[in-house]
């Protein structure tokens, strides 16, 4: 039998630390800020000088210089992960902003929410501690109220997070064995969209709840309120804090909707194809608040990490695929049609499209075509609006076995001799 595989969990926790511990934490907080703008400087510094790039690494060896230097002896209370983490942290922003996906890296201020990660080791704490309800122990701080859903085995590491809003969360990252999961015989493919979220290639759409736009106006009025507010008293922390509130509301809905069709999709489904889409792109054209306020970027996560505990596979076709254009009953590419176009007949063999079906059940056969080796020969269609995959795709070879009914046949994998 297969041997079980482990993932990496996140539970996310609302903690409630005392002073003393809330003032150990803001300590920690302030040192992840240090390094993180520290590390920014050196960088900056060192490319406008001398057009040098400076790593993580470097920075982090100059850092344990400074710890023994009088003025940043404090560095040596602090956690060594706390900076550590942050460097990485920052390694990572650069190379998103170099490949293209994020912002230049900022610096970080003092009242903005912060976060700064804590990497465990076994000799710290024991695993019991985590198991109690309503707290959860933190290696420096001890054991600190806490309110979530618990985690059952040991973390590797914990984040701790303060947002605007001056609340506290910690996140504890456990490494589980992912429950045996049985193989669905589905397919799918996903068209993403903003008058609905989702189009099935099934045909079926799903609604876009846009929990921001409902809660628009509230937000706006309590934003009003906030500015007539003397900044620093006691009413402006008030409001600052319903405001947060009513922000991770919005957030709340958001992500149980897209829990709830991911859960199912993946359930039903053991392929699942989507576009690969620009998001970072698209978050800032003229679209923006309508693309966050879909989800596309959490849909998509969601999907990557319960395939993965699943053992399903998701396929992202070519973000360039012609996946409007083309004909789904008959492949050719027809003319570019603009947005407004809901649904257009094919030129060449006049079948009537929907737009987004149409498009979905491109993206489901353009993904399962990147299941079969390249140089193949072998094209795989879909047919009927529910396909149906044989009982098991072969993993290692990226292959899928399919009922012939439904698919035109594939061969099995030949390393793999018959068809599981
Ligand atoms: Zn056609």
């Amino acid at each position: 039998m297969e041997t079980p595989t482990t993932v990496m969990r996140a539970y996310k926790l609302r903690i409630y630390p005392s002073g003393a511990q809330q003032k150990l934490i803001e300590r920690w907080l302030g040192a992840g800020r240090w390094a993180w703008n520290h590390a920014l400087e050196r960088r900056q510094k060192a490319y406008r000088r001398r057009k040098e790039s400076v790593s993580g690494v470097d920075v982090s060896r100059a850092i344990t210089a400074l710890k023994k230097t009088r003025r940043y002896a404090w560095l040596k209370a602090i956690p060594s992960s706390v900076v550590t983490q942050r460097l990485r942290d920052q390694d990572k922003a650069f190379a998103a902003f170099f490949k293209g996906d994020a912002d230049y890296p900022r610096f970080k201020k003092r009242h903005q929410g912060q976060s700064i990660r804590l990497q465990l080791d076994q000799r710290h704490t024991k695993p019991r501690a985590y198991w109690l309800a309503g707290e959860v122990m933190v290696p420096g701080l001890g054991v600190v109220k806490a309110r979530g859903t618990h985690p059952r085995a040991f973390p590797k590491m914990v984040t701790l997070r303060r947002d605007g809003a001056g609340r506290y969360f910690a996140s504890v990252m456990v490494e589980e064995v992912a429950p045996a999961a049985k193989a669905a015989r589905g397919a799918v493919g996903i068209d993403l969209g903003l008058a609905h979220l989702a189009t099935l290639s099934s045909g079926e759409k799903i609604t876009n709840g846009r929990p921001y736009r409902t809660a628009r106006r509230r937000l706006r009025r309590a934003q009003r309120a906030l500015s007539r507010q003397r900044k620093g008293s006691q009413r402006y922390r008030r409001q600052k804090q319903r405001i947060a509130r009513l922000n991770a509301r919005v957030a709340n809905t958001r992500r149980d909707a897209l829990h709830k069709l991911t859960r199912r999709l993946i359930d039903e489904n053991q392929v699942v194809c989507v576009e690969s889409l620009c998001i970072t792109g698209l978050a800032k054209s003229k679209l923006a608040a309508s693309v966050h306020d879909a989800g596309w970027g959490e849909l998509l996560r969601q999907l990557r990490y319960k395939a993965a505990w699943a053992g399903r596979e998701v396929i992202a076709i070519d973000r360039f695929a012609p996946s409007t254009r083309r004909c789904s009953a008959c492949t050719a590419i027809g003319a570019k049609r603009s947005l407004s176009v809901r649904a257009w007949t094919c030129e060449a063999c006049g079948a009537e499209h929907d737009r987004d079906i149409n498009a979905a059940k491109n993206i489901l056969e353009l993904g399962l075509n990147e299941l079969l080796p390249a140089g193949s020969g072998e094209v795989m269609r879909v047919e009927g609006d529910t396909p149906r995959l044989g009982a098991a795709a072969c993993g290692r070879h990226r292959r899928a076995s399919v009922e012939a009914r439904t698919w035109q046949a594939i061969k099995p994998c030949p390393e793999q001799g018959a068809v599981a």
